[in-house]
């Protein structure tokens, strides 16, 4: 097993299957466009292959399918039917729902047991001026139907001074009312926000966070797992919250994550741009792809980072 002096390893693996998404979040994208697919993305059955090439080679259990937006593509269905076939402990969905109840039945089929649903707002019009596309009420509708099926959802928000952190507070509620565990992600500097006006004035803190919803709530830290993203709160008989705090208390000491861009290139570290093609490593037989691989691995090990420093790469390349 391939291990870094902090004990790291790669356990983690998310899926970028597409660069491509339907909507131009103002945090992601600069301009307002619509993001398009890479050059050169890789197929459903050659992503399938990468996936089971790096389960051998490093054990990892764990695995998250993101984008771009994995639902726009067509090689969704095949790429999440074949997955859920492959031994692996855990397998989920990071979507912004858009598109869940289009893809109610493919979804529910699978057997997939968990989704994470981006919704940074519950007041529709605020909702158009942050996506710069898609509606409130689909989203929500989709997140009913998950709920319905029995799949468990998360939901991530992105705090903004500028643009929803009156909404702090009603998301916590709306996702307490559900049984839903609400992820507050601190504003990332990744893409055009690196060393941006913008991201200093909308930055919202975790001691920000918790300040306002302390005006409502009562709340306790609780256990998390070793390598999870999120610091996690109690709330006394209501529910759980959590707050990916890239800035205030980054967990890049005990990071587990491997990523894979929907063109084939691995990721070490979503805070360094540093990546590999594995292009040659999946025309190769198995054996060699394996030996191959491990040379990559131990690279992109090395490249992850002590702390979380931002990045120029957009988050679409490689998935959040
Ligand atoms: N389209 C899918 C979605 O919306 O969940 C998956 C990809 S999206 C890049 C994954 C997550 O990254 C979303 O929850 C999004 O809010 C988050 N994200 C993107 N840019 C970010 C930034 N600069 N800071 C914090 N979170 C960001």
């Amino acid at each position: 097993m391939i291990v870094d002096r902090l004990g790291r390893r790669f356990r983690n693996l998310r899926v970028s299957l597409t660069a491509a998404c339907n909507y131009a979040c103002t945090y992601c994208v600069p301009n307002g466009k619509r993001l398009v697919p890479a050059k050169n993305e890789l197929p459903a059955t050659e992503i399938l292959r990468a996936v089971t090439l790096l389960q051998q080679a490093t054990g990892l259990d764990k695995l998250r399918i993101t984008g771009g937006e994995p639902l726009v593509t067509p090689k969704f269905d095949e790429f999440l039917t074949g997955v859920m076939q492959l031994p692996l402990k855990d397998v989920s969905l990071t979507t912004n729902g858009q598109l869940l109840p289009a893809k109610r039945d493919v979804i529910v089929d699978s057997g997939i047991k968990r989704i994470n649903i981006s919704l940074d707002t519950l007041n529709a019009v605020r909702f158009r001026q942050i996506a710069r596309s898609g509606d409130l009420a689909t989203v929500l509708r989709g997140i009913d139907e998950m709920q319905e099926a029995g799949i468990k959802v998360k939901i991530n928000m992105v705090p903004m001074r500028s643009q929803n952190a009156g909404e702090i507070v009603p998301m916590l509620d709306f996702c307490l009312e559900r049984g839903i565990e609400l992820r507050y992600i601190e504003l990332m500097r990744m893409g055009h926000l690196l060393n941006s006006n913008s991201f200093a004035a909308d930055f919202m803190s975790m001691e920000a966070l918790l300040d306002v919803i302390g005006e409502k709530y009562e709340f306790a830290r609780t256990d998390a797992p070793y390598d999870s993203t999120a610091v996690r709160f109690q709330i006394p008989g209501k529910g759980v919250f959590g707050i990916i705090a890239n800035e205030s208390e980054p967990f890049c000491r005990s990071c587990t994550r491997l990523r894979i861009s929907s063109d084939g290139h691995l990721y070490g570290c979503l805070s360094n741009a540093r990546n590999q093609h594995l292009g040659e490593v999946l025309a190769l037989p198995d054996h060699l792809a394996l030996t191959k691989l491990q040379g990559m691995l131990v690279s992109a090990l090395a490249d992850k980072k002590l702390a979380f420093q931002g990045e120029v790469t957009v988050m679409k390349f490689i998935g959040g």
